[in-house]
């Protein structure tokens, strides 16, 4: 990816600022009031798992919409193949390798003692000085100790599960108070979508950032009673079509309080499909791999961005994009100065949310902490590979090379033919890393002597 230095960066939001560049109006600031923002995080669907996006018998209407009024973006990644460091970038547009969220552990756990550095500026953290309401709704999973929870990381209200929801004791928070455990996950996404729609109707007139990490569809899979064995896709299918009404919900919630165009909505997964799971995980649909590998199946995110009147409704981009886009996203069209002292990975993506091109051209993959694969323009190389979460890995030495446009399912390795772009890929990616300083390695902390596994208060 490209090391977007801020000083560039900033001077192209300078420039966008000033409209001296092409289509400047369309989603700045409007006078007195900045946009809203709302992020919604899926946990382990797939590339292949929405209606739009050619899945033959999930049903996810309420996506579909979301896409026909606004963007799909077909290239558009999360930066880890996991929960915690995927939801670590996201949260502070920056590799997770660069703040010490990834590791051999490959994330957190209620028996783990660390979670996002409390000097890390989340998106949250950034807003909340521009007087934008925060909350947080679902599955955090950057630390379950209170000084890593949301409320500790800019946001003034948090509702869910502090990690994933295999993981026990499971109990729900309502900002740092245990208020049930373990949950009842039979309902747990209709009280996330009734707490969404609370705080959208008491923001009043501030704005607001909505974080909504869904704990779904991550196995164990739970669905409220009016959607079981309603789909043709099985509990699957049930699960991820209870998450479609949710959002749903919420879109129809900010048309009815008539704040659509002035509300950026972003929907994506963390992660891919978590193959192992068989039937009870997702489809990447034409991508390889799923949750935990470098392929395209572990990484790149069925995507759509919403925002009546700014994105053009039914468009298509499929420039290179990114979670790690996000957060400058949001300093763009909120006006918030970029966190300082940061070295940032990503770039706005209002660019690309216009109808133009992006600035990314290069892509890391990392497994762990360590770089796996790296892509540059339509190429992909691998040095080592994994099928899944649990295989057994490979070491690839000349890399394996792909092109990725013509062979998104990465299938006919091309390294014979094309030395050349392989090594140019290869130079690429070790300028990447000669530019990542690794920071401290946060998922290894052990709790504090005496603590129990999960306790908040510690
Ligand atoms: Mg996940």
């Amino acid at each position: 990816m490209d090391m977007v230095s801020r000083r560039d960066f900033m001077r192209r939001s300078a420039l966008l600022g000033a409209g001296l560049v092409g289509g400047a109006a369309m989603g700045a600031p409007r006078a007195g009031r900045p946009p809203n923002i709302v992020v919604i995080f899926a946990d382990d669907l797939g590339y292949g798992d929405l209606s739009c996006l050619g899945h033959p018998t999930l049903h996810t209407p309420n996506l579909d919409r979301m896409a026909a009024e606004g963007m799909k973006l077909t290239q558009f990644y999360s930066a880890h193949s996991v929960c915690t460091p995927s939801r670590a970038a996201l949260m502070t547009g920056r590799l997770p390798v660069r703040n010490g969220m990834c590791g051999n552990r490959r994330v957190l756990f209620p028996n783990s003692g660390g979670g996002l550095p409390t000097d890390e500026v989340t998106i949250a953290s950034m807003l909340r000085p521009q007087g934008c309401q925060t909350a947080c709704v679902g599955k955090w999973h950057l630390g379950h100790r209170r000084r890593f929870l949301p409320t500790s990381h800019g946001f003034d209200r948090y509702y869910g599960i502090p990690y994933s929801n295999d993981m026990r004791p499971c109990p729900i928070l309502e900002n740092e108070t245990v208020v049930e455990e373990p949950a009842n996950q039979d309902t747990l996404t209709a009280r996330y979508t009734a707490r969404c729609v609370d705080f959208i109707q008491d923001a009043g007139d501030d704005p607001f950032f909505l974080y909504y990490a869904q704990t779904f569809p991550h196995v164990p899979l739970f669905a409220s009673r009016a959607f079981e064995e309603t789909s043709l896709r099985g509990l699957y299918g049930d699960v991820v079509e209870e998450l479609d009404w949710s959002v749903g919900v919420i879109l129809d919630t900010l048309r009815r309080r008539g704040l659509a165009e002035n509300t950026l909505v972003v929907f994506t997964s963390d992660n891919g499909p978590w193959l192992v799971m068989n039937e009870r995980g997702g489809s990447a649909g034409l991508l390889r791999g799923g949750k935990g590998s470098t392929w395209e199946g572990g990484m790149r995110e069925p995507a759509i961005a919403w925002w009546p009147g700014t994105i053009e409704a039914g468009s298509l981009s499929a420039e290179m994009s990114s979670t790690l886009d996000v957060l400058p996203t949001c300093a763009e069209i909120s006006g918030a100065p970029l966190p300082e002292a940061k070295t940032l990975d990503g770039t706005s993506l209002m660019p690309i949310l216009r109808g133009g091109e992006g600035s990314r051209s290069e892509m890391p993959y990392y497994r762990n902490d360590n770089l796996w694969a790296y892509r540059k323009g339509p190429w992909k190389i691998h040095y080592q590979t994994q099928m899944g979460y649990r295989s057994d890995h490979e070491d690839h030495d000349p890399p394996l090379l792909y092109h990725l446009e013509h062979d998104p399912s990465e299938r006919l390795e091309l390294g014979e033919r094309r030395p050349d772009i392989r090594d140019e890929v290869d130079a690429a990616a070790q300028a990447h890393l000669a530019g990542v300083e690794k920071g401290e390695p946060q998922l290894g902390i052990p709790l504090p002597e005496g603590a129990k596994p999960g306790q908040i208060d510690v």
